[in-house]
């Protein structure tokens, strides 16, 4: 598959798994060479939620990239909240569904065509560039948050057991900050989008390593989402490998950290300076932006402003404000997806000698508790042995109905293997609502 959009030359390849252990692909990915963009989402929410939020997304940001620049890609994503929230805010088997999205657009710069990445949530867009693989975007969840207070390493967070929280989603709020920058494309440059399915099972060296070998972006993004299913497969998988085949002509040399836009970041590694565009002239004198001259960041939620090389300077005071209100508006918006996190599904668990439903996440998330839900007649002394111990672990349902129709399957079994008398132990639930109330953790 070959874009030709307009100067620079793409071509692509995409690939998705539901993985060895869901049995729905919540995943989608979106590829429109006609207009220059491609983007990853990964849904989350129960029922179909997960899967319609990402379709949602992905289809909104392909026909709102009108404005082929990075306010245009940036309003695009915005689009694709609005979309997924007020479908969600439709239809109450949807409230809560939200989804990731990691988008990489051509855009017309003053010096050329530019690619543009936007990401929100926990999705990914890597550069492999001269044998290196660089992660261009900040993930936003709660491990990420850790390692960059410097309270959790990166090795630690890779294996942390909730590094899939995420605390900025598409489609739960009204608005949602955008991260957004530009990079400069050069010839052989590859950029892999890909959902947490794939690196939270394959190590960036064997990443790498099948980006070094395997030329075929297809055949790449096929092998790389394989590599994840051999790694265990415990997610859906989605990849799209976008490579650079033409870049436009001569360009300047990468100024030092330019392309790699950012500093300060924990899991980067900028390309040193200094190394000249195979196709480039090596002319340019006194072309180099300032370090982080390729990197705008967000809107702070008023959608229009863009904080680029090219804005005048302003007073500190306004800067003080502005910063303050950004990271109020950033928490608030943490704590609110977290909150929305740790109640959006249900698990059956143990209260007493009772099996019993919880909403919540087993164990609880932070500071919020699981909620006890429906207890039934099953007694703990009569679930069959091979399910005992996943439900004293908290057996995750996403819907209360895929709970209740577990503890139905439950009880059905533990009557085929030991009968009772009609009436005990058939798995019928009643609701707290007639019990005293308890807040007591499975
Ligand atoms: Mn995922």
């Amino acid at each position: 598959m070959t874009a030709r959009a307009g100067r620079i030359a793409l071509r692509w390849g995409g690939a998705t798994d539901p993985g060895r252990v869901r049995s729905t692909n919540q995943d989608n990915y979106l590829a429109r060479d006609d207009v220059g963009i491609w983007a990853v989402a990964d849904g989350m929410g129960g029922h179909r939620g997960g899967e319609i939020a990402s379709q949602i997304a992905c289809d909104q940001l392909g026909e709102a990239f009108t404005d082929r620049s990075l306010d245009g890609l940036i309003d695009a994503v915005e689009a694709a909240n609005a979309a997924v929230f007020e479908e969600g805010t439709g239809d109450p088997e949807l409230t809560g569904m939200g989804t990731t999205v990691v988008a990489l657009a051509v855009v017309d710069e003053d010096d050329g065509e530019q690619l543009a990445i936007a990401n929100v949530g926990d999705s990914r867009v890597y550069r492999f560039s001269l044998s290196e693989l660089d992660q261009l975007t900040d993930d936003h969840s709660l491990v990420a948050d850790m390692v960059r207070e410097g309270s959790l390493s990166p090795e630690e967070a890779a294996i942390h057991p909730q590094r899939n929280i995420v605390t900025r989603v598409l489609g739960v709020n009204r608005r949602v900050p955008v991260d957004a920058l530009v990079v400069e494309p050069h010839h052989g440059d590859r950029f892999v989008l890909c959902s947490d399915g794939l690196f939270n099972e394959v190590p960036s060296s064997a990443m790498s390593a099948v980006l070094q070998r395997v030329a075929d972006p297809t055949d790449a993004a096929g092998e790389l989402v394989q590599l994840a299913l051999d790694g265990g497969g415990r997610d859906n998988i989605t990849v799209v490998v976008v490579d650079v085949v033409d870049d436009g002509g001569p360009r300047r040399p990468p100024p030092a950290g330019a392309a790699s836009a950012r500093a300060g970041g924990t899991a980067r590694h900028p390309v040193v300076g200094g190394e000249p565009d195979v196709e480039g002239d090596g002319s340019a004198v006194g072309t180099a932006p300032p370090p982080d001259g390729a990197q705008r960041s967000e809107p702070a939620g008023d959608g229009g402003a863009t904080f680029g090389p090219e804005r005048r300077p302003r007073r500190i005071t306004w800067r003080v404000v502005a910063f303050v209100v950004l990271l109020l508006a950033l928490l608030g918006g943490a704590v609110a997806t977290i909150q929305w996190y740790g109640r959006s599904t249900y698990f059956v668990g143990f209260e007493g000698d009772r099996v019993t439903i919880y909403r919540g996440r087993p164990g609880g998330l932070l500071w919020i508790d699981p909620e006890m839900v429906e207890s039934s007649d099953l007694r703990r002394d009569r679930v069959p042995a091979d399910v005992e111990d996943d439900i004293a672990a908290g057996k995750e349902q996403s819907t209360l109905s895929g709970a209740r129709a577990y503890v139905q399957r439950v009880a059905e079994r533990a009557d085929e293997l030991s009968p009772t008398t009609a009436g005990e132990g058939n798995g019928t639930t009643t609701t707290t609502a007639q019990q005293a109330t308890t807040t007591t953790r499975p």
